[in-house]
């Protein structure tokens, strides 16, 4: 939480006040990379999760090179604009400090190095961890190397490849899988500075590790670091960075983090009410699972909405070279996902007799490799799909279900449109993150001997939304298909991992956002091809829920030829903030207060909020078509608010619903095509049942039930 905005920073500043700090001119910079790499306090036990990362660093290794775009990418000339640019990419994956300097022959250890003439060198900070005694403390313990080294090639795979989708020859580099001396370079690119023999990290410390590429592609270089002197330590480290002046992450966060458990989370998710079952009806006996071959991007990609959509389907995700850095590393993880099949407990992982502090340690243990929540719920039966891919039946398996959600980011959603060319890569980002999250959980449960599965965006045998809703991370919202988190909003992707570690299970939770929503249709005013209702929630296949009309909201993210994808729904959201002391506050009085919902709701549109920040824009509109990297075809989503003030429409909407009867039925395989029956989708949408006449159905049926009951014993 911040007490200053960063609206006015642009981000390929980063969020630490780097240009406060004193520079060297390059040519003074001591000629001493060497230095110490920070290194574990302790070496991990045998419980340690340390023992599962190097299998997915192994991975990601493998997308550190590769092939080349065979044209340059229509990026602009000027080398501090394509440093800034690369920049923002490494912050935007989370990087904390990023520099640029130019390669010397000395620095490579390899016989016959590429002609790789500048190194861009990041550094990735620790992760925060459990207090002595807290849960999940024996899991964690002396893992940070390979913890933090994970995330340095996770980056260094995809910025490389960014840069190699643009045309440029690019390489990344990590400690484990290098070829060049990377201390000499974070030195020299002012990231780091050596001293006695130790490599230091302005506001970091010795809390870091290091990634880079090198690349053909030219980039202006930045300065190495200057000694602090005492006035300098006043000026980078003094009052203006403790409170976080121009919008830099204040370095009194750190005192309270540190007072907080790890498995809290950074969100004060405990102040937030809890319930029984959510505030919308869910009715499991009502519901039916669906194939997977029923989902509609599963429909799209076999030709169920036409041939144009099945041919954009394709690429409708990939058609930027930022997300195209990510696609091998997403699909590279779907084989390490995890199994079904029951397993025996290892004895590995310490005590786990307790599901409470089980629990808790799951939690911690998300929290330090990077999930912004973690909630549990019960894996129920209606949660699964019912068959997969090729029409097998899918039988519900595990117990439980780890659900996390991703924050998809501010800054950057600030600056774009929602369906500009950076959506996608909003969206790839959060679900390569998470991918990587639950898959290493998934096999520390494994190797702790329970049976357990991740289930990403890439392969899922459960739908995410209600397990979301359960594991009490949200609440439906109007934007039907997306349930909205108290504290990010919309603005979140999920994973999960099943598993049958005993767990105690998290309950529903319950922040006035049915309300909210019922005063609010900011997201179905601002959605492109209207697939949100303005209306009022309905019953959809045992859910009370604001149906979208998702063959719509489809077709639009597939065909959008202006950008890649759509998320504008989540960006223009009101709960979409900031976070902000004083966003908090009116957060907690949105919660609080039902009666200012209204006034709330429409202040966020008298603000403008959700319109376009372009201090926030940093990236390359690209348009990567058969592997060519070219300025986008048919041009970019300019959209600010459409209408602002205006927040009611009722009549003049058609909607069409998909309910179970009109999917591809159980068994059908990606090889039959099922048109699809908008006709039919829109009757259906007609005459919904309301969630009162349901709830007046369940309760008569359920005293009838009663009486009938009663009748036979003769009461
Ligand atoms: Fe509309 Fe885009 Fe949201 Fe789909 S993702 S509902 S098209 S705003
Ligand atoms: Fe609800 Fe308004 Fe957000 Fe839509 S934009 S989800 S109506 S709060």
């Amino acid at each position: 939480m911040r007490l200053f905005s960063h609206r006015d920073r642009p981000f390929h500043l980063s969020a630490l006040p780097l240009e406060r700090l004193p520079r060297l001119d390059a040519a003074d910079a001591a000629d001493d990379g060497a230095g110490a790499m920070p290194r574990d306090r302790a070496a991990p036990s045998n419980d340690a999760v340390s023992h599962v990362i190097p299998e997915y660093f192994e991975l990601f290794t493998r997308a550190l090179d590769g092939p080349v775009a065979p044209a340059q990418a229509p990026v602009p000339d000027d080398p501090l604009t394509r440093a800034d640019n690369l920049k923002a990419s490494a912050y935007f994956l989370d990087a904390a400090i990023a520099g640029v300097c130019e390669i010397e022959e000395r620095d490579w250890r390899c016989a016959d190095p590429p002609d790789h003439r500048c190194a861009f060198v990041f550094l990735v900070e620790f992760g925060k961890e459990p207090r002595p005694g807290d849960p999940g403390e024996g899991w964690i313990r002396g893992a940070q190397v390979a913890r933090t080294d994970l995330r340095a090639v996770e980056l260094a795979a995809v910025l490389s490849g960014y840069v190699r989708r643009m045309g440029y020859p690019a390489r990344g580099h990590v400690v484990g899988a290098t070829q060049i001396d990377l201390a000499r370079l974070a030195v020299r690119a002012g990231v780091v500075r050596a001293d006695k023999g130790e490599l230091i990290a302005p506001f970091l410390g010795r809390r870091f590790r290091i990634g880079a590429l090198t690349t053909a592609y030219r980039l202006a270089p930045d300065r190495p670091l200057a000694p602090l002197t005492l006035a300098d330590r006043y000026r980078a480290e003094g009052p203006a960075s403790w409170l976080g002046v121009d919008g830099t992450r204040p370095a009194w966060e750190r005192l309270l983090s540190a007072r907080r458990p790890l498995h809290m989370g950074a969100y004060p998710m405990e102040k937030i009410k809890r319930a029984d079952e959510p505030t919308t009806l869910v009715l499991r006996e009502e519901i039916r699972r669906i194939p997977k071959r029923g989902d509609f991007f599963n429909r799209a990609l076999v030709g169920d909405l036409g041939e144009r959509t099945k041919r954009e389907r394709h690429r409708f995700a990939m058609k930027h070279p930022y997300a195209l850095g990510m696609q091998p590393l997403i699909q590279n993880m779907v084989p390490l996902q995890g199994t079904r099949a029951p397993l025996e407990p290892t004895g590995i992982g310490g005590d786990l007799s307790d599901p409470s502090r089980n629990a808790d340690a799951i939690k911690a243990l998300g929290y330090y490799l990077g999930a912004d929540f973690v909630g549990i719920c019960e894996a129920e039966p209606w949660m699964y799909y019912s068959h997969d891919e090729e029409g097998n039946p899918l039988p519900p398996y595990h117990k439980y279900a780890v659900v996390m959600l991703l924050d998809q980011g501010f800054e950057t959603m600030e600056g774009a449109s929602g369906d500009d060319w950076i959506s996608a890569s909003q969206s790839m980002r959060a679900y390569l993150r998470g991918a990587e999250i639950a898959g290493v959980m998934g096999a520390h449960c494994r190797r702790m001997g329970y049976s357990a599965r991740s289930h990403s965006n890439a392969d899922s045998e459960l739908i995410h939304n209600p397990a979301i809703l359960m594991a009490g991370l949200g609440e439906v919202s109007r934007i039907g298909d997306t349930i909205l988190n108290p504290f990010i909003g919309p603005r979140l992707k999920s994973v999960l991992f099943t598993t049958d570690l005993p767990m105690t299970v998290d309950r529903p939770i319950d922040f006035g956002l049915q309300h909210y929503c019922e005063q609010c249709n900011k997201c179905a005013r601002e959605c492109p091809c209207d697939a949100i209702p303005f209306g009022p929630k309905v019953m959809f296949n045992g859910y009370e829920i604001w149906k979208a009309d998702v063959e719509k909201c489809t077709r639009y993210r597939i065909n959008n030829m202006k950008g890649s994808a759509c998320g504008r729904c989540m960006k223009m959201c009101p709960w979409n903030t900031e976070d902000l002391a004083v966003n908090r506050l009116l957060g907690w009085l949105t919660v609080k207060v039902p009666a200012l919902r209204g006034a709330l709701s429409a202040l966020d549109d008298k603000l403008m909020r959700g319109a376009r920040n372009p201090i926030k824009r940093w990236w390359f509109d690209i348009e990567v078509v058969n592997g060519v990297p070219v300025t986008p075809i048919a041009g970019v989503n300019e959209r600010d608010l459409i209408d602002p003030g205006s927040l009611k429409r009722t009549k003049g909407q058609r909607l069409a619903y998909f309910p179970p009867e009109l999917q591809p039925p159980p068994g059908a395989s990606m090889k039959e095509v099922y048109p699809l029956d908008r006709a039919a989708g829109l009757k259906l949408a007609e005459e919904p049942e309301s969630p009162e006449a349901a709830r007046a159905r369940i309760e008569a049926s359920t005293t009838d039930a009663g009486q009938a009951r009663l009748d036979r014993s003769g009461a």
